[in-house]
């Protein structure tokens, strides 16, 4: 666990002239409040608090969020009461504690969607500060890393409500560090075969990539040290459930998805990263079709980069993103990067501007949506996204990639109503088996006992899991070798 000092001087470190006694209060009274509970782990409960508000620190969040990040649990698990936060520590901090409180409040039980329309009224109530889902989002962070101290069945229900809600929220605000993270634990928990295998294919990747990753490096060295443009270079990888999704829509098994491992180019202006891919392209062989300029035209969610494809000096593929230093930490941080700048000395940001007129827009929006459904949708749509939430006829959402199928909602249901599948209904229509989902589709598997899976099967699925169990049983029977 950080210490207190430790915890004080991270956040002084980005906040100088903020007087920083109110964390110093905050940490003591958690301490203090906190005293006698203890979390599934069996440490201290103050790791967590201390947890929450090292993330927001990570953030360079606000001082009155990171108070309300170590005080987040008070009114839930403790005597505290909100008069006594706000006597303590004011009306700002109070209220915050308060927002995290009400949206704990709410369970998202899948099992019924009129829990998804309290969440979605929820939000809406506590949205009025961005700042108490922020908070709520660290929470969620550490509570999903620490989920393997908790009972199977929770652990399924608290990683299906990160990957349908907080995972999407993250997005989002452009929090994308903090949204893979979010799906990766998830899927470790809602897919844990497929994860483990997965994650041991990422590791043999990296290692057997070092020498070619290491060569491209110290080449595109070589050719900038001629040059005086400030640059430093990182190493990425694709996170597993972004692989593991695009695995999925494209078909292709683990070792033809190019992109999962790439470099970074971060440098000072939007000039120099023009320089750079001229450099870049000029020494190294491209891609043909691979470069992508999201700097003049950004994504939607104003994602903004170069990327292209080289050709190492080993021979293989190698993606490179190029950006400066801000859009870097715009794109790892979103919302958050740009949170002191509101409150702060320095002139309004235009973009961030952009991004909160963006989410009050969607905010409103969300008041308009009829269904819990509808809801869902909504943190989805106009973006990217790798997967689909689809409902049991009663209610129960499951997650898959995009692009699965009848039959892949069916063997995510139970490995039997995979096996003895013999249609289905989507949204109380009849489909074909190889329909790809939509998110919010009511899928309804309809099975005749004693009904065995078909060769073809093969073709329609797109998730590992209904794969492997359809060729098990094809093997076994001798059809398929
Ligand atoms: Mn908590």
């Amino acid at each position: 666990m950080i210490t207190r000092e430790a915890l004080l001087a991270k956040f002084t470190s980005y906040s100088p002239h903020v007087d920083p006694t109110a964390l110093e209060l905050a940490w003591d009274f958690a301490e203090k409040v906190h005293s006698h509970q203890a979390r599934a782990s069996g440490e201290h409960y103050l790791t967590h608090c201390a947890a929450v508000a090292e993330s927001l620190i990570e953030w360079r969040m606000d001082l009155p969020s990171v108070c309300a990040g170590l005080l987040h649990d008070t009114i839930e698990d403790t005597a505290t009461t909100e008069m006594q936060l706000r006597a303590e520590f004011g009306e700002e901090i109070a209220m915050l504690v308060m927002g995290v409180t009400k949206l704990d409040a709410l369970k998202f039980e899948s099992r019924d969607e009129a829990q998804a329309e309290n969440w979605r009224k929820m939000l809406l109530a506590t949205a009025q500060d961005i700042r108490v889902i922020v908070v709520k989002l660290a929470d969620r962070l550490h509570n999903m890393k620490t989920l393997n101290f908790l009972k199977r069945e929770k652990q399924e229900r608290i990683a299906t409500e990160t990957m349908a809600l907080y995972a999407p929220l993250a997005h989002r605000l452009g929090m994308f560090k903090l949204k893979g993270e979010l799906e990766d634990l998830a899927f470790r928990y809602l897919y844990p075969e497929e994860h483990l295998e997965l994650s041991q294919k990422v590791a043999a990747l990296v290692a057997g990539s070092e020498k070619n990753l290491l060569e491209t490096r110290a080449a595109i060295e070589r050719v900038l040290a001629g040059t005086n443009i400030p640059c430093r270079i990182l190493a990425r990888s694709k996170t597993l459930w972004s692989i593991y999704g695009k695995m999925g829509r494209q078909a292709k098994p683990f070792e033809e998805i190019q992109d999962a491992l790439g470099m970074r180019l971060i440098t000072d202006t939007v000039a120099n990263c023009y320089a750079l891919l001229g450099i870049i392209h000029t020494n190294f062989k491209p891609v043909t079709g691979s470069f992508t300029d999201y700097i003049s035209t950004p994504k939607l969610n104003l994602y903004r980069s170069l990327h292209t494809t080289i050709v190492s000096p080993t021979g293989e593929l190698v993606e490179i993103q190029i950006r400066t230093e801000e859009m870097h930490r715009s794109s790892e941080y979103g919302i958050a990067a740009h949170w002191r700048y509101k409150t702060g000395e320095s002139a309004r940001d235009a973009h961030m501007e952009e991004k909160l007129n963006w989410l009050r827009q969607w905010m409103e929006w969300l008041q308009d949506l009829n269904s819990p459904r509808e809801f869902l949708d909504s943190l989805k749509t106009d973006l990217e996204f790798d997967q689909v939430f689809v409902f049991t006829p009663a209610g129960e959402v499951k997650v898959l990639p995009a692009g699965a199928t009848p039959l892949d909602f069916a063997f995510a249901v139970h490995t039997a109503i995979g096996f003895s599948c013999v249609g289905a209904q989507v949204n109380n229509k009849m489909v074909k088996l190889d329909l790809p989902l939509k998110s919010g589709d009511i899928c309804k598997i309809i099975t005749k006992k004693g009904s065995l899976p078909k060769k073809d099967w093969l073709n329609y699925v797109k998730t590992a899991r209904a794969r492997s169990k359809i060729r098990h049983y094809l093997r076994e029977q001798g059809i398929v070798a």
